[in-house]
This record gives C-alpha cells, structure tokens and sequence, in this order.
C-alpha cells in the first residue's frame, strides 16, 4: 500500500501537540448536569467546577416538563430553514419573549452563539474596506467570524479604549464594527459597555455585545449586562446564548427591528440552517420566567464567590474575581496547569484546565465556574483541596 505524506503530516501534528500538553480528552459523564459529576466506569461522583449552569437551571425540572410539552404541541423537529417552513408560532412567541426580555425591538433565533455570532458580523461586514474592531480576548466564535468577513480585523488590546479610540480614528472604513464578549469567557472580567458605545457613536460605528455569561447573571432578574449598564441604541445588537445561564441550548440576536430584519435577509447561518427544535424553543419563556425569579441564585452565586475569594488570598497562584461566576486561576505554563488540574480531579475536585488556543502562550490557567448549585460545603472543599495539594504558599506542617 502506497503511504499517504497527508497522513503522515498529520501524525506529526499529533504528536507535537501531545509532547505540547495540548491534547483534550472528552469525559463521559453518566449523570444530567449539575455541581455532581460522574464518569462512566467510576463508582464515585466528584464535585465539578466545570459547567456554565450558573443558576443550576440545565437540569430544573419546570424546564424538563416545559421540553417535553412543547416536543407534545410542536414536535421534535422544525424540518426545515426558518425562511422555508421552519418558523412556528413556538419561534416566534419565543424571539418575542427574548426581545422584551433584554429591552430590545426584535430577536431572531440561532442554533448557537457560534452561529449567531458568525451571522452578525459576516452579514454586516462585506467588503476589504471594512473593519471590525475586536477585543484581544474576545471568544472564539468572534474571532472566526472576523476572519469569515472580509473585513480588515483590527484587533485591540484587552479593554483598551484608548488604543481602540485611536485605530477608531486612524483607520480608514467604509464600514466600523465594534466586537466585544461583555463577560470574558476565560477571565471573567467585563467590557467598559457605556465607554464603547461612547467611541460608537463619536466614530459612527455599530456594536456588538456578546453576553453570554451575563445573560441571566447579570442586570435586574438577570435581563444581562446591555441591560444592566443601560447600554441601548440603533448601533447595538446583543448576542446571547441560551445554553449558559438559560439551562437550554441555542443562541438569540437582539437588536432595532431594522437589523433583525437586515440579518434575517442577509446571514447564511440563519437562512441555510434548519430552524432549531421547536421542543427546545417552545422551553424559552418557561427559562426566562425562571431566569426572572433567580433573584436567590443570584445572589447564592455573589456569596459563593465571596467566600471563595476570602479563603484564597494567600494562593500561590492569583485567583481573579470580577463579580462574574468566573473565576480563572492563573498557572501559566501549560504542562503545570494541567498537572494542578490532575492532582485537583485525584481529590474529586474537577475544574477546567485552559491552554492556548483558548488562551494566550504562557497564561494558561485553571477556571473555576460557580455555579448557585453550589453550596459554601463546595467551596470550601474546593478550597481545602487546592491547599493539601499545595496551592498555598504558607503550608503549615502540610
Ligand atoms: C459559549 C460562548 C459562545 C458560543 O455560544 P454557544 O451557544 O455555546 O455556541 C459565544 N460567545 C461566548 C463569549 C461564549 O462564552
């Protein structure tokens, strides 16, 4: 048999990528989502830090009973693109209910936020002499959208206006966009939402805000960050996911009726898409009046985070809070990130290990996710694992 040179570069690949401390390995996990985790073959549940439930709803039993309702009145499966026959009356009462939910005029549904994000900037963004403005840390699906657009990527150090402001001015466009998540995903830290819309409107740009680890965290009964921080106007479109805090999965766009409409008419990952399952649609308002009466949870998840910072000031490793349920611990070297996480999981303490690409070379680190499944108990044996496995500088007799 002839040898493939292909197969033989990708096996090279592989291995570098192994030698690299960069090869992830999927669990299998044989219990719903929750802060109890098990893998398959094991007799033991472990605690997990892992997931983004943040108010515990992926596994709420309202929410289970609103699926299997709305798979009863609606069916599985939409069968076709929401622009053929794939729109029903579940889809649009739910993009009704997320659009008076975060304040805007309309909504349309996506798959995904990959989908929704790609949907967004490559439906406004068409030609070279437009740039999109993109944060250093934005999350992946931004990224790719951008580099799917044809537009000039410039991308600005994390949350620097002042260097924002500048390309802003500088740069030549037929067209500006704005990118930026609200909530970071593997910093948890949070965009200056006001100050970009500021530099929006001063360089007639449009804004994209994806938050989706703000959406039902953060705001009054969790309408999110564009909410919380009052951030409206034409020149915003919110992303949101609706697999995070919602318990679902799925994704929305909100923006003015115009550019709901102008995406509807333009981007490819809605209009060559099967339109999402109309039992999982037909869940959203049962989600949302959950999100809305999370006001414990909420607060639960600002407790947990409290009483974990209080306990880690003394970490070898700095812990970051930012009033988010996301809590990155930074390690930076990949190999010595993933040997803490392995020595966390042998203490039944699961918490992810983040390496590039996620994160930038040398700043790989541990994230913590809370979630207001969690009790103190949980944070404080995550706490009194992360110490017996020497976490701390200060370890007495350990
Ligand atoms: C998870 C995530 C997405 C993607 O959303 P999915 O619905 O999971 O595809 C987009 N942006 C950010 C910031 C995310 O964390």
């Amino acid at each position: 048999m002839k040898e493939s040179l292909f197969l033989s570069q990708l096996a090279k690949d592989a291995t570098e990528w192994e030698t690299g401390n960069l090869r992830r390995e999927r669990k299998v996990l044989v219990l719903p989502a929750g802060p109890r985790i098990q893998l398959l073959g094991n007799p033991h549940t472990s605690l997990s830090f892992l997931s983004n439930d943040y108010l515990g709803l992926a596994s709420h039993p309202d929410l289970k009973d609103a699926i299997s309702g709305a798979a009863h009145s609606w069916g599985a499966g939409a069968a076709s693109s929401p622009m053929v026959s794939g729109h029903m009356k579940c889809h649009a009462d739910a993009e009704q209910a997320l659009a008076a939910f975060t304040g805007f005029e309309e909504a349309l549904l996506f798959i995904t936020g990959y989908m929704a994000n790609l949907a967004v900037i490559t439906s406004l963004l068409t030609s070279p002499e437009d740039v999109v403005f993109s944060d250093h840390l934005n999350h992946a699906s931004l990224i790719d959208a951008c580099r799917l657009s044809r537009a000039r990527i410039e991308r600005y150090p994390h949350l620097d206006m002042l260097a924002l402001s500048e390309s802003l001015k500088t740069l030549p466009a037929r067209r500006r966009l704005i990118v930026t998540d609200a909530v970071f995903s593997m910093d948890g830290d949070r965009a200056p939402l006001a100050s970009l819309l500021e530099l929006a409107e001063e360089f007639d740009a449009l804004i994209l805000i994806d938050d989706a680890h703000g959406f039902g965290v953060l705001g009054a009964q969790g309408r999110g960050s564009v909410s919380e921080e009052q951030v409206y106007s034409d020149r915003v479109i919110l992303m949101a996911t609706l697999g995070k805090a919602a318990g679902l999965s799925g994704a929305f766009v909100a923006s003015s009726a115009f550019l709901v409409e102008y995406l509807l008419q333009h981007a490819r990952t809605y209009v060559f898409s099967t339109a999402p399952s109309p039992a999982l649609v037909g869940a959203i308002p049962t989600s949302l009046k959950l999100i809305q009466e999370a006001d414990q949870q909420r607060s639960q998840l600002r407790m947990l985070a409290s009483r974990l910072s209080d306990a880690v000031s003394a970490s070898r490793y700095p812990f970051r809070f930012y009033g988010t349920p996301i809590v990155p611990v930074i390690v930076g070297d990949e190999g010595e990130t993933m040997c803490c996480a392995r020595l966390l999981a042998e203490q039944g303490i699961w918490v992810a290990g983040i390496r590039p690409p996620t994160v930038p070379v040398g700043l790989s680190r541990l994230r913590i996710s809370l979630s207001a499944a969690h009790t103190f108990q949980d944070v404080d044996l995550l706490v009194q694992s992360a110490r017996s496995v020497g976490f701390f500088k200060e370890r007495r007799g350990a």
